[in-house]
């Protein structure tokens, strides 16, 4: 395989990802090596990510491994800024009375009752689509989570996928990942 050195600078991701995205046309023939130049670049974590997706050249397992960081960083993201800053089993959008009266935030609806998925009130699968989602009341505040905006997903996926992935609500890994090979 042919090796390519991706070199990172303090401000060149775009430069970088379009770069990558034209590898990606033939990703079979090519190895993505890293040079960082500058460490300020704020977003070395995004381009390690993406370069080592790249690398991952069995699709099943590349999916996964997007797959699996997508959702990690979503997680420590509401995890570390305490998006919905659950208190006494309430959500902020619950308490300031801005969504449905529930105990269990967004995972129970008027109409469709309490999650099947949600026991002892945490989520007992891995669905991207529910972790990318956030309430009206988060997004009235600005917290909304755009594909296009993370690499790992906007450049792996066609927009078959990636109306998939916005749409999976209460769908677990697995089924997703299968969906998202046939939709290759
Ligand atoms: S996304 Fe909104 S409704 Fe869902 S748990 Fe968070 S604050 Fe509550
Ligand atoms: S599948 Fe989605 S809606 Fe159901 S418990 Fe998990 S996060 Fe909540």
């Amino acid at each position: 395989m042919e090796e390519v050195i991706i070199k990172v600078e303090r401000s060149n991701t775009n430069e970088i990802l379009k770069k990558i995205k034209k590898y990606l046309r033939n990703d079979q023939k090519y190895l993505l090596k890293m040079e960082v130049n500058s460490s300020n670049n704020r977003d070395l974590q995004k381009i390690e990510q993406v370069i080592k997706a790249y690398n991952i050249k069995d699709l099943k397992k590349r999916y996964t491994y997007i797959y699996d960081m997508v959702c990690k960083d979503l997680d420590e993201k509401f995890s570390k800024e305490n998006l919905c800053d659950f208190q006494n089993n309430k959500c902020k959008a619950v308490r300031d009375g801005h969504y449905c009266n529930s105990l269990y935030g967004c995972c129970y609806g008027p109409n469709r009752g309490k999650c099947k998925n949600l026991i002892n009130n945490k989520c007992n699968i891995k669905s991207i689509s529910c972790k990318l989602f956030t309430c009206r009341y988060l997004r009235k505040n600005n917290c909304k989570f755009f594909i296009r905006d993370i690499p790992l997903l906007n450049l792996f996926f066609n927009y078959r996928q990636k109306y998939l992935i916005s749409y999976s609500i209460f769908i677990d890994e697995d089924q997703i990942i299968e969906s998202l090979l046939k939709l290759k």
